[in-house]
């Protein structure tokens, strides 16, 4: 695969790990690969390596050290924070969530109806945006988990979670505010302070990290279950010996990210791009709100099947996704909770953007989408 020029557009259902994350990870494997738990020296130089990349994280985020809890992926870090309401059960079983979360959340959160949890699923407007006013009348004494995700993975729709924070907080005082940022970490600053969430989700596959690796931010005030017992690692919240390694890449990964700012706006001016050439040439419709996370263009090509023009782009080695990662060919139930069509839904493409992608990418996409709409059949 890394022999020949590929035009990768599929950004937020992976990364290509970039350079420091692959530096990091081999030096972890090659010089200190002792187990951060061990007393003598190797143990010690793995801790010290570990405490370092919290410290990175905890700043980056606006976090302090202790607050930063390692896990495998953004799926242990949502059901980590999920699962933890079983032991707030005594203080009431209603959980808030809306219908368009990734199915680690909402797949925990189902889970819990067994358990007697009253589950709210907040619907999204035809943007994908939630409504702080259903959330303002679904909050009460009884709520003791509200999750909301920051961008949709399937949309790039940015939801309102500073307001829902503060909400959240005035009117359920027994309720923890959970944000999966899994789309957003990495791409647009997060300051979990200035947000006003109790936890937080990342994970480092979608910002040039290797996968199998992610974390859980949980405020010095928020107490929660871990999911993993054993050992007590991560301050007794996640058992498992650390994977230094994979933590190191993160901390490469980090370390490599442009100005976040700066970034933004130019993967602003390559959607808008994006936007223009598909709407000006009639080759798709628009699908993700005109203010989402410029790293993902949902789009319909009318008329054609999704996985059609996806394989028909694979084979020119352009490489963009039908839907979400996880939903591998079922029809997206966030484009069908936005009020979209049959038809657009069958049709819809995600275009999801790196810092690494250009307009040249964009234009050579275009020209193979108007030479699939000349060679593949209507659906
Ligand atoms: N949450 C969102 C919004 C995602 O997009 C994803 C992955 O696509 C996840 C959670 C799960 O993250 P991971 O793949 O690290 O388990």
């Amino acid at each position: 695969m890394g022999c020949f020029h590929i035009i990768y557009l599929d950004n937020s259902a992976t990364t290509k790990p970039c350079g420091k994350a692959i530096e990091y990870m081999n030096k972890a494997l090659c010089d200190n690969w002792g187990n951060p738990s061990s007393l003598h020296i190797l143990g010690m130089n793995a801790e010290m390596a570990v405490d370092s990349v919290r410290n990175s994280i905890a700043k980056f985020i606006g976090a302090a050290n202790k607050e930063i809890i390692f896990t495998s992926c953004g799926t242990e870090a949502n059901n980590t924070a999920i699962m933890s309401a079983l032991h707030r059960k005594n203080r009431g079983n209603r959980i808030i969530t809306t219908t368009i979360e990734h199915p680690s959340v909402l797949q925990a959160v189902n889970s819990l109806e067994k358990f007697g949890f009253e589950i709210i699923r907040l619907k999204p407007d035809g943007n994908g945006i939630i409504s702080l006013c259903d959330l303002e009348n679904a909050l009460n004494d009884k709520t003791v988990l509200v999750s909301i995700m920051l961008v949709n993975n399937e949309t790039g729709a940015i939801e309102p979670i500073k307001q829902a924070c503060e909400l959240t907080h005035r009117l359920a005082k027994n309720a923890f505010f959970h944000c999966d940022a899994v789309q957003a970490f990495g791409k647009s600053p997060i300051n979990v302070k200035n947000l006003g969430v109790d936890l937080l989700t990342a994970s480092g596959h979608k910002i040039h990290a290797p996968k199998g690796i992610g974390f859980l931010y949980c405020s010095q005030k928020t107490h929660i279950a871990p999911l993993l017992l054993g050992g007590g690692q991560e301050s007794g919240m996640r058992s498992g010996t650390e994977c230094v390694p994979l933590i190191c890449a993160l901390q490469g990964a980090i370390e490599d990210l442009p100005d976040l700012a700066k970034q933004y706006k130019t993967a602003q001016e390559l959607c808008d791009y994006a936007k223009e050439k598909l709407v000006n040439n009639k080759i798709a419709t628009i699908n993700s709100p005109e203010d989402a996370l410029p790293y993902v263009l949902n789009v319909s090509v009318n008329g054609y099947r999704s996985e059609t023009l996806l394989h028909f782009l694979e084979r020119k080695n352009i490489f963009v996704s039908s839907g979400s990662a996880c939903s591998k060919g079922n029809v997206s139930y966030v484009l069908k909770e936005m009020g979209k069509s049959d038809k657009e839904i069958d049709s819809a493409l995600r275009l999801s953007f790196s810092r690494f992608n250009t307009k040249e990418d964009i234009d050579v996409l275009i020209e193979q989408l108007i030479s699939a709409t000349k060679t593949l059949r209507k659906a």
